[in-house]
């Protein structure tokens, strides 16, 4: 019986078999759902109406295999902090492709669902926290108004799992538009066949961009329009301060979505060096570093695409180069409108530029809240800081003032463009850690409680107020670990 209204059309699983493993996953022992998003289901047309929690569980733990799923690993390769490896999903299952009312369709992926024959020799298994962590930041994310992977469960196995100490183990149920990687891309180049290359191509484009199917050259086409979507994925990461923390080939999507949270996190105090990843030594994949990392994983994909550029390999590579090359100027011209926008400017002025980079070094220098500092100049009876009254501020504030003068319209029109893009908040990190100590002693309460505040960062509202404060002033620097 088909209560929950399950529609797949499992296109990935038609696929020839070098693309994928089909495998179940492996039954939990006791499935307890945590969380499960209402929200996300009713978009998606599913209806729990007629199902219980208990059966809910065991559909969301994979224990009772949803009607028409076809499960598979799904083969990858990539490069891990430059090294590259072959990879594939060593934990998670891609349970089918579920199509929703709008015709539109989604991934339906379970992590944590057990070993595959890419586990290596990992246990296939996924820690409560994490998956939690998951579930409040990728929502947190689409509320933001960026581009992301959803999450629509998150149930508990019953079953320990051993990382350095014993933990609760779950899974995650994880929608996404696709799970194409570039490393998806580059597991297919090594095998150098052609013709696979072109028939995951040829899926890409007739999966996300249709419009470029009659193209004279679709793979050119297909790495152009990656290469933009991948600019404004991360200038809204920009925008909003969100550090990805583990921006490997891999974990790049190819349809634009942020995907894979594991050490991610918000940067409070701006400093564009910031890192919170505990295995990022030598800070690869910091904050300032995100544009320049997002373009060396499309140098990556696009070097998987030159036996399908052109049949001369030099002129394909010559391509290839160019194409990646427009990445620094669109790049550079999509940051600074955005920065416009969170400072309400409108038009362009030369000095822009100038007046963007003074204020984030003064922010940089003064250890000032990014969130916050541009939630101040939306409204200055905005938490009472003196770090407001600071003179190189207030000389700043003031020449903001004179450039907000050229706009040549009214503050209405202003602070709703800066309202628009400046969230008054964010996942902080030290109340996603308060949230998850609680649930991990079963208190589920304060997650849910924050994943609602999250649903309206651009809102004003009584509820929001707790959760605007930075972390109380420690020496402790908050890390985030990966392996989760
Ligand atoms: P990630 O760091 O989540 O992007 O994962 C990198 C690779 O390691 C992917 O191939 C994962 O499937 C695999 N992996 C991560 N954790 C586990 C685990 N506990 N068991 C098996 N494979 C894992
Ligand atoms: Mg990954």
């Amino acid at each position: 019986m088909n209560k929950i209204n399950w529609n797949f059309n499992n296109t990935y699983f038609s696929l020839s078999s070098s693309f994928k493993e089909n495998i179940n996953p492996v039954p939990v022992k006791n499935p307890e759902l945590v969380l499960i998003n209402k929200t996300l289901a009713s978009e998606l047309n599913l209806n729990f109406s007629k199902v219980t929690e208990k059966e809910l569980s065991e559909v969301f733990s994979g224990n009772s295999l949803p009607n028409g799923s076809n499960p598979i690993a799904q083969a990858y390769a990539g490069h891990q902090f430059g090294h590259f490896t072959m990879l594939g999903d060593g934990r998670a299952i891609l349970m089918g492709e579920h199509i929703s009312k709008n015709n539109e369709r989604f991934d339906i992926q379970f992590k944590g669902s057990g070993q595959t024959p890419f586990s290596r020799n990992g246990d296939g298994r996924a820690a409560l926290g994490p998956m939690l962590r998951e579930y409040i930041i990728s929502e947190a994310m689409h509320s933001l108004n960026i581009p992301t992977t959803r999450s629509l469960a998150v149930v508990k196995t019953g079953e320990d799992v051993v990382r350095e100490s014993i933990l609760q183990g779950a899974i995650l149920t994880r929608v996404a538009s696709s799970h194409l990687r570039v490393g998806t891309f580059q597991y297919v180049a090594m095998r150098k066949n052609e013709s696979e290359l072109k028939t995951l191509v040829d899926y890409t484009i007739e999966r996300h961009y249709p419009n470029i199917k009659k193209s004279k050259n679709k793979a050119v086409d297909l790495l152009k329009v990656l290469i933009e979507l991948q600019i404004d994925l991360v200038v809204n990461w920009m925008r909003v301060g969100f550090i990805h923390g583990v921006m490997n080939t891999d974990n790049m999507s190819i349809s634009g979505e942020t995907i894979d949270y594991g050490p991610c996190a918000f940067m409070d105090t701006y400093d564009p060096k910031t890192v919170f990843s505990s295995i990022d030594e030598f800070g690869r994949y910091a904050y300032f570093n995100q544009p320049s990392i997002t373009k060396w994983n499309l140098a990556r994909f696009a070097e998987c695409l030159i036996p399908l550029i052109d049949p001369k390999k030099e002129k394909a590579i010559e391509i290839a180069t160019e194409t990646i090359n427009s990445f620094d100027k669109s790049y550079e011209t999509k940051w600074i409108n955005m920065m416009r926008d969170k400072l309400g400017l409108f038009g362009q002025d030369s000095k822009d530029q100038v007046l963007i980079i003074d204020l984030l070094t003064w922010m940089h220098k003064n250890k000032a809240d990014y969130t916050n500092t541009f939630c101040f100049l939306m409204d200055e009876n905005f938490q009472h800081n003196k770090i407001y009254n600071n003179e190189n501020f207030l000389i700043w504030k003031k020449r903001w003032k004179e450039r907000l003068k050229l706009n040549n319209s009214t503050p209405e029109k202003y602070l709703s463009l800066m309202k628009s893009v400046n969230p008054l908040v964010i996942p902080r990190n030290h109340k996603v850690e308060e949230v998850l100590e609680y649930a991990n002693n079963n208190d589920f309460s304060p997650l849910k409680k924050l994943i609602n505040v999250l649903e309206k960062p651009y809102e004003k509202t009584k509820e929001n107020i707790d959760y605007q404060y930075p972390a109380p002033v420690s020496d402790k620097k908050y890390k985030t670990f990966c392996g989760t």
